[in-house]
């Protein structure tokens, strides 16, 4: 067991963080006292932090990073950055420094990336500088979620569940309620919607007439013409795709979709719990492009149980030649509540070099074949303390994945597990304003929800 002093209790939590990159909760402690002990009268595992003047978290992190980088022999491409944002602090930079070269440089010292992190940064804040524009505050982002899946996947963590026709129209009837009534509030003071998402769970596990519906709904509460503004309906996993679902989506005006396969390797898919093969991967692809949305955004993720290098390069080169705009690269996160977890739970520790060869991959393949890195965002327990990219090509971005990233946009969310949030301009703070994930609960607590709605809206 390591121990590290340090008189920043306050800090303590940031500091936990960043020993979680290289070390197992059992194997180290961060203890926080008002008077230090000295160096000497330790033995070899304690160490001091900060004992000197004008010490600040920044400072005392590279210590530590350093320290823990002597202790392991790791040297995670992060530095000491742990959050989920690592784009903001860059973005923050650039709005002080406004040359990518000083922000780079800025950030290395302050946060000890490695070259390839400063890069994609570099390469997103680039991207965002010259393809986004508007105040985003000006504007806001309207989210409901569908938690149903046709089966739950080894990794999941989401709100998603497998449940039959009479719970989903219980469900349904519900948030089409909140639709409603949080339409009627926004009405009475509305901003400009920039986007519309509709996640999960895979909201395409709805039937097509309940997918019109509930489209429908949405419209008609915040009036809005689909054809008009982003509007994403995940189609996630492609054994819920027909051509009946899509062409009602596109028929409404939706002009993207996700098509999600993870993996292309048939074996992988089986293990990780899909009831569907790579084939009905291809098949949902074709039935989308020949309906033409302007769209499809495809998730992989690196790092998947049993897969070697090449097999994720395959599935990469598949999505790029069947067509998808928009690729988000996934690295695997091994969370709390997943299957994985259980059976697993320091599986994202290990293989580190395998996921890394799949991302550089990605990286430059993609690169080759005209996509840009458009946003980027970690996660607990991802292997290797990696991160997600989407990637798109020139103008195909999703607007909300990059407001939602900002922090900077109040987004409306609507059903179990919709995580909403308030931004307060002036205080440059966001409030969350969540739903319950239980689709369960979500009914039987159907009027506090409601409250809540009340809350978002200032009432
Ligand atoms: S498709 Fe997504 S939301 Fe559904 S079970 Fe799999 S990981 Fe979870």
């Amino acid at each position: 067991m390591y121990r590290f002093y340090t008189s920043d209790a306050e800090n303590k939590y940031h500091y936990d963080e960043l020993c979680r990159v290289f070390l197992t909760d059992d194997c180290f402690e961060i203890i926080a006292l008002d008077m230090l002990p000295k160096q000497s009268l330790l033995g070899d595992k304690s160490f001091v932090l900060g004992d000197y003047e004008g010490a600040e978290r920044d400072v005392i992190k590279r210590e530590l990073y350093e320290k823990l980088s002597e202790l392991t022999g790791l040297r995670p491409e992060w530095g000491t950055l742990t959050g989920v944002r690592p784009l903001k602090p860059a973005l923050e930079i650039l709005d002080e420094r406004e040359s990518l070269d000083e922000m780079r440089e800025e950030l290395r010292d302050r946060y000890l990336l490695s070259d390839s992190k400063l890069s994609l940064l570099s390469d997103i804040a680039a991207y965002q500088r010259r393809y986004v524009s508007g105040n985003p505050s000006d504007k806001i982002s309207v989210y409901a979620g569908i938690p149903f899946c046709p089966t739950r996947c080894e990794y999941c963590s989401f709100a998603s569940n497998v449940a039959g026709e009479a719970e989903i129209e219980k469900y349904l009837s519900n948030l089409f309620r909140e639709i409603t009534y949080s339409g009627s509030l926004y009405k009475r003071e509305p901003k400009e919607i920039e986007s519309i998402y509709i996640g999960g769970g895979t909201p395409t596990t709805l039937n097509a007439e309940q997918l019109r519906s509930l489209i429908n709904e949405i419209s008609a509460a915040f009036g809005v013409n689909p054809s008009e503004i982003e509007f994403t309906v995940e189609a996630g996993r492609p054994d819920t795709i027909t051509e009946e679902k899509l062409v009602a989506l596109k028929s409404l005006g939706i002009g993207r979709i996700s098509i999600n396969p993870q993996s292309m390797k048939d074996e992988t898919l089986r293990l990780i719990g899909r009831s569907h093969s790579s084939q009905d991967i291809r098949d949902a692809f074709d039935i989308a492009k020949k309906i033409g949305f302007d769209v499809i955004n495809a998730d992989l993720i690196a790092g998947l149980p049993d897969e070697a290098p090449e097999d994720f390069m395959n599935s990469l080169d598949e999505m790029i030649s069947l067509g998808a705009e928009n690729i988000t690269v996934h690295t695997l996160s091994v969370k709390r509540g997943s299957k994985l977890h259980e059976s697993d739970p320091e599986y994202y520790r290990r293989d580190i070099e395998r996921v890394s060869e799949m991302l550089d991959y990605s990286r430059a393949k993609l690169k080759a074949f005209g996509f840009y890195p458009y946003y980027t965002y970690r996660q607990k327990h991802q292997m290797g303390a990696f991160e997600n990219i989407g990637y798109c090509h020139e103008n195909k971005h999703s607007i909300y994945n990059i407001r939602i990233m900002e922090d900077k946009q109040s987004i409306l969310a609507l059903g179990a597990g919709g995580v909403g949030k308030i931004y307060y301009p002036n205080e440059d703070r966001i409030e969350r304003v969540a739903n319950v994930s239980n689709y369960e609960i979500y009914s039987e607590r159907f009027d506090e929800m409601l409250a809540r709605k009340d809350r978002y809206f200032g009432g």
